[in-house]
């Protein structure tokens, strides 16, 4: 591609809604255009990155044996009625009606559909296994649409559905996919962790996201030092400790006065004591019922964890204001004793001795508060965050914490879907039996945000070679004279008989403005014909990842370059 001939429209402004690196480069590069809130248009350079997505995904997934369809995005209510979820999905469906006054959805995910296609299409096991993917737009009405391609309302993804006979059969194909999983991020060129995740709303028993490690990431992940055990934090579970033999004596329970010392901090010195000694008392909402929630002052509510434990669908913390609107209750001077809504602790609160909690009165604390005598919580579970003073509840070893981005997700379903909407096949055995499923998405949009989130400087992107739009780009820096002309075509015709992606910049620019967008745009390779070309006749070749450079003949260039990329995807 010419660049004189490309809509490329770099910027040297940063849009100011833009808060993180990604979206800012894919703006300025001129890889995206923003149409309204959390949609965006590829433009030619942005479409050719996610193309090279696109293919490795396709091409590996048609190697661990799955079949590429395309399902409509525009889906029936009717399907939803019957999978459960037109009542629960909630407000990220965006729901309409057609002339007939029909209920439609836009499909922000495909299981109904495709449990729809397995239950007219497949009726015996002899049919099965079959796993079915597409590569489609979704949209889902996200609340906040931000971080450019990372959170939008319209995007790109691939999402795969495995049906099989048996649960043995579902682990199998959970399997495959997990491999093939592997298999693309690393050829996306990602530095990556598959972690044990949660399986969120899309329901199931088991569950792996897959993380490309940037500091920008939304998740945090937990990640042991010794071994392989990795999580997200919604998910990892903390295994109770026993409760020491060699208990304190029991002191009793005295009111203090405390005016003014809120905070567990200031509580804890006060009481010239650690955080650890002082039972931290929140209020949820949970399933809109305002509920008590105990951690140990030095730790954190883990809202995923604390939903799952409750069986809930839904929780949301109570701030100042409403903790009072609603409950007459002072904010900073909370306490499980005497308390007359349901507690919920974390089971490191049972093994708190002469704790220190507030008094639900204004300007007073409990010291000598222990847990059993004092009061009683009505559930105990594992609640709180996993944090870098646990042990790795694999191997016991030592644990760090790391930000992610989730770029695919893969859950093994179970028969959810397919007994809800009765999809059954007739097994060898003559008996009607229901599909076992799995599915399977990665955010191709995603990745490539996620990709420059991980893979940047000061000066642009540094591209992943195998996600690159264009591989090598020549500069003509001498635009206006005959020579330096005919030395960047001869280039460009060589590099391209070899198969390579190139751009050739023959734009009628400044050096120093070449030089900049080269860097922004993030192309691995960088053809310069300049300054030693005027002297020897060669021209210089400079790596954008490691700064690296040489000097090449004309000659013979596309071979010596085809063959560096070639060893290098
Ligand atoms: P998240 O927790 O980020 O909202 P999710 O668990 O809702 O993700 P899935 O339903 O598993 O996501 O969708 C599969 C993949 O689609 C995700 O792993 C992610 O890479 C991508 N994805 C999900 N939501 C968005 C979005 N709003 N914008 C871009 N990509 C998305
Ligand atoms: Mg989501």
């Amino acid at each position: 591609m010419r660049y004189s001939q490309m809509l490329l429209p770099t910027a040297k402004e940063t849009p100011s809604e833009a808060e993180v690196v990604s979206h800012q480069l894919l703006v300025r590069g001129g890889f995206i255009r923003k149409l309204t809130s959390g949609m965006y248009t590829f433009l030619p350079l942005g479409f050719m990155a996610l193309q090279k997505v696109t293919d490795i995904v396709r091409q590996e997934m048609n190697r661990a044996g799955a079949q590429e369809i395309l399902m409509p995005m525009v889906q029936p209510g009717d399907l939803w009625q019957e999978s459960g979820r037109w009542q629960k999905y909630g407000p990220e469906l965006l729901r309409f009606r057609d002339r007939h006054e029909r209920e439609y959805c836009l499909g922000p995910t495909h299981e109904e559909v495709v449990t729809d296609i397995a239950r007219r299409e497949m009726q015996s096991y002899r049919q099965l296994p079959v796993n079915l993917y597409q590569i489609q737009t979704k949209f889902r009405d996200e609340i906040r649409p931000r971080f450019g391609l990372m959170r939008c309302r319209e995007f790109v993804m691939k999402d795969a559905y495995s049906f099989d006979v048996d649960d043995a059969g579902a682990s199998q194909s959970y399997e495959t996919m997990r491999d093939a999983y592997h298999r693309i991020f690393t050829r996306c060129g990602l530095d990556f962790r598959a972690v044990e995740a949660d399986s969120g709303a899309i329901g199931g028993s088991f569950s792996h996201e897959f993380m490309v490690l940037a500091e920008t990431g939304e998740d945090t992940l937990v990640i042991c030092r010794s071994c392989s055990y990795a999580a997200n934090v919604e998910k990892a579970a903390i295994a109770a400790k026993p409760i020491e033999s060699t208990r304190k004596p029991v002191d009793n329970l005295v009111r203090a006065e405390t005016p003014g010392i809120k905070k567990v901090e200031k509580v804890a010195e006060f009481f010239k004591v650690r955080p650890s000694e002082v039972i931290k008392t929140l209020f949820y909402h949970v399933d809109k019922t305002p509920v008590a929630v105990l951690v140990r002052g030095d730790r954190v509510v883990q809202s995923v964890k604390l939903k799952n434990l409750l069986g809930a669908t839904d929780i949301a913390p109570l701030d100042e204001e409403q903790i009072w609107e609603q409950l007459r209750l002072p904010a900073g001077y909370l306490g499980p004793v005497g308390l007359a809504v349901k507690v919920v602790a974390d089971q490191e609160i049972m093994g708190m001795v002469n704790s220190i909690a507030g008094a639900n009165e204004k300007g007073h604390h409990f010291t000598g508060v222990n847990p059993g005598r004092d009061f009683q919580p009505e559930v105990v579970g594992d609640l709180r965050q996993i944090d870098t003073s646990d042990h790795c509840p694999s191997c016991g070893g030592d644990l760090e914490l790391k930000e992610g981005i989730e770029v695919g997700h893969i859950f093994k379903l179970g028969t959810g879907y397919s007994d809800a909407m009765h999809a059954t096949f007739q097994d060898s055995d003559g008996q009607e039996k229901s599909f076992v499923m799995g599915c399977y998405g990665i955010g191709v949009s995603r990745v490539v945000a996620a990709a420059i989130e991980q893979n940047h400087d000061s000066k642009g992107i540094i591209f992943p070679l195998p996600l690159a739009p264009f591989q090598v780009i020549i500069l003509n820096l001498g635009p206006k004279d005959e020579r330096y002309c005919q030395a960047a075509e001869q280039l460009y015709t060589d590099l391209r008989s070899h198969g390579l992606d190139v751009l050739l910049d023959d734009r009628d620019e400044r050096p120093g403005s070449k030089f900049n967008d080269a860097d922004l745009l993030g192309i691995p390779y960088r053809l310069t014909v300049g300054k030693i070309f005027a002297e020897e006749g060669k021209v210089e070749l400079r790596s954008r990842k490691t700064g690296a450079m040489e000097v090449l003949a004309l000659e013979g260039s596309g071979a010596y370059l085809a063959d560096l990329i070639q060893s290098a995807l």
